[in-house]
């Protein structure tokens, strides 16, 4: 198949990559984003294309929704002039190569399953846990998009009725109590204080001051852990999947955390599955853009 282009489009920086078609990666480099978006981003590809013109295909994974099917975004607010924009068939005209493009979580997803801690089995749901809760589900090496690119949005299974208000409009969705941005928020509510710092705790380092005894970030640790452990309980309810992966900014800290999520999952398990932790960091969404373009 030869060379592929892997394309991460965040909010604030587009990653790319030439990936063959076992995942190597032979170049990789970051361009800052830029709005109006579209513009920019061909230019940036057709740039690329000179210097590799034996791609074979080009796969994007970006912010937002993406109806996969047709390549256009479905809904993005905070990349101005992103949503309604048709990705896949402007490029494609643009290119005369195969593009294909899907949400950067659902591609993170695909590079840990095709390549990474969920290779090998059929069924596998990715979780990152980041600065919010997005997921990723893969059956039988494809990705699964739902109706409007919306399916896999983890963090907007709602874990407490009339909880916390969240950025969809609705109550006490799980992204509230499991992410990032959550677990600043319990640091908050139980003043965990760093005697590193004498300040509330930074929560990367909340999980090791729990292993350190230190008793406010202890009760952090298993509101966040039972949450989590719920929510891991309720994919499998709905899905039946082999296997989850965990990854994002908040399992870096997973060596202390890990053993006790999967002690709380464990009696939750209507049946056996595997937990495994993500492979892949920030280089995810690129790899598995690029896997888009391999059937
Ligand atoms: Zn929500």
């Amino acid at each position: 198949m030869g060379k592929i282009a892997g394309i991460d489009i965040g909010g604030t920086k587009i990653r790319f990559g030439i990936v063959n078609e076992l995942g190597e990666v032979l170049a990789e480099w970051t361009i800052p984003t830029k709005i109006p978006l579209y513009p920019y981003l061909e230019e940036q590809i057709l740039r690329m294309k000179m210097d590799f013109p034996d791609l074979s295909g080009i796969g994007i994974g970006t912010r937002g929704m993406v109806d996969a099917e047709t390549g256009v975004i479905t809904f993005e607010k905070e990349l101005e002039g992103w949503q309604g924009t048709a990705v896949k068939s402007q490029l494609e005209t643009a290119t005369g190569l195969r593009v294909e493009c899907n949400n950067d979580a659902n591609c993170a997803a695909l590079a840990e399953v095709q390549l990474g801690a969920g290779k090998g089995f059929r069924r596998a749901a990715c979780l990152t846990v980041g600065t919010g809760l997005g997921g990723g589900f893969i059956f039988d090496g494809r990705i699964m998009n739902g109706a409007n690119g919306g399916a896999g949005e983890v963090g907007h299974m709602i874990l407490y009725p009339n909880g916390l208000l969240c950025g969809c409009g609705r109550k006490g969705c799980s992204e509230q109590y499991v992410s990032g941005t959550a677990l600043r928020r319990l640091i908050r509510e139980e003043n965990v204080i760093d005697p590193e710092t004498r300040d509330l705790a930074m929560p990367q380092h909340l999980f090791r001051l729990a292993v350190d005894g230190v008793a406010s970030a202890i009760s952090v640790r298993e509101r966040f852990l039972s949450d989590f452990a719920i929510v891991i309980s309720s994919l499998q309810a709905v899905l039946d999947m082999e296997c989850v992966v965990i990854g994002g900014g908040v399992s870096d800290s997973a060596d202390d955390w890990w053993d006790l999520l999967l002690e709380r999952v464990e009696p939750l398990k209507l049946k056996p599955f595997e937990m495994r932790r993500a492979v892949f960091g920030n280089e995810a969404g690129m790899l598995g853009a690029a896997m888009l373009i391999v059937d």
